[in-house]
């Protein structure tokens, strides 16, 4: 986060120079459409790799980082991009097309012709906090996803501006897992983006049946359809055939959640190019330390057989903000939270929690904790595509 209370900019250093970018959302919740069609032209002049930060300015929360930045430059324009030297005094622009000239030298990429006809459009930026600019979903161009890039600024992201980078990189092509509480922000998140994306969920035909209910609330809330994927029965029925259906108390629970939810994810992302999982590092801090925002997911790949990327933007989320986070939006979440249950995954292998234990204690607890993955969640090897 930026050290606002220093009254000085500083945010991530990229040779010697960061740049971070300000964007509104407008008291509806959607985003203003001068900021989109700003970052649209440094996406089209291949600059957009150079912004090192996107931060939102809620018209609604004062609070919001981004209002604070606004406050504390005396801006009233949205967007605007502060700009910063190592050391230095942060550069202040409004207009998209005199920052592009002044610090991306953009005269050498499109020419001076193509920058000045483009800058003759009405007014380049929105006002704060009145503005209101809704902004249409836009196709941009497939350009590949530079996932190293994409981790550098992701470190100093928040998760729905990791979030809405996933969803205009990769619109429809880009799914969220849906099942649990940080699901359910994922989608909320996304729906505040109002850029495209999908949601699918794995139906592993032993949840609980409040789960079921917590399903059908969030589609009713968010008017959205949820794809729901079931266990095939030509691998489910010899496995139950041979072991019945608890044999994961013995031998572990690999097997079932291979036949109930790792194969039905691999359909589930096919045809897709990247997804999104409201999983966070401290679930599970045996298994998940050296994830990251966004990763190559070497496990699932498209037609092409090109990798997926895979989207993590609540990796480093706690358990309270989780929840800071439900309650203050007011937004649906399972039930069985009211009576305890902290991590909810099949009924058969999730149980109450304990006082002081952690979360991911209660989820297939006769199992040693490094072993506490569905499989769902395998760590991308390092990157190299
Ligand atoms: Fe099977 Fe339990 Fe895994 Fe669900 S969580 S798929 S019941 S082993």
């Amino acid at each position: 986060m930026i050290p606002l209370d220093q009254g000085n900019f500083k945010g991530v250093s990229l040779q010697n120079m960061s740049i971070l970018m300000v964007k509104k959302i407008l008291r509806d919740g959607s985003p203003c459409a001068k900021c989109d069609q700003a970052e649209e032209i440094l996406r089209k002049r291949g600059y957009w790799e150079h912004i090192d930060r996107i931060v939102y300015a809620r018209e609604d929360a004062s609070e919001s980082e981004g209002m604070k930045l606004a406050e504390q430059f005396k801006i009233d324009l949205a967007p605007f991009f502060i700009v910063d030297d190592d050391p230095g005094t942060p550069r202040i622009y409004t207009r998209v097309f005199e920052f592009i000239k002044k610090e991306l030298n953009g005269l050498s990429v499109n020419s001076a012709e193509d920058i000045n006809s483009s800058s003759s459009e009405s007014s380049e930026s929105a006002t704060l906090p009145k503005s209101r600019g809704i902004s249409k979903p836009t196709n941009l161009p497939s350009s590949p996803f530079d996932i190293n890039s994409a981790k550098l600024r992701y470190k100093k992201s928040d998760p729905i501006s990791i979030l809405h980078d996933a969803q205009l990189h990769f619109a429809e092509d880009l799914t969220l897992a849906f099942s649990g509480a940080e699901d359910v922000i994922l989608i909320d998140m996304a729906v505040k983006n109002q850029r495209p994306f999908t949601v699918f969920c794995l139906d592993t035909g032993r949840l609980h049946e409040q789960t079921h209910a917590f399903l059908d609330a969030v589609r009713h809330y968010y008017g959205i359809s949820i794809e729901v994927f079931t266990p095939s029965s030509e691998l489910l029925e010899p496995f139950l055939n041979e072991k019945g259906s608890s044999s994961f108390y013995a031998d572990g629970h690999k097997e079932c959640c291979g036949i109930r939810k790792v194969e039905p994810l691999g359909r589930a992302l096919k045809g897709r190019r990247a997804w999104a999982t409201g999983m966070r590092r401290d679930q599970s801090p045996a298994t998940r330390e050296n994830f990251h925002h966004a990763e190559i997911d070497w496990e699932h790949r498209n037609e092409n057989g090109r990798p997926l990327v895979k989207f993590n933007p609540l990796l480093d989320w706690s358990s309270d903000q989780v929840w800071e986070y439900i309650r203050s939006n007011g937004i649906p979440y399972n039930p069985l939270h009211d009576e305890g249950y902290r991590s909810i995954g099949c009924e058969p292998c999730t149980r109450v929690s304990r006082p002081g234990e952690h979360e991911r204690a209660a989820r297939w607890w006769w199992e040693e904790e490094t072993l506490r993955e569905c499989g769902l969640h395998i760590k991308a090897r390092e990157e190299g595509a």
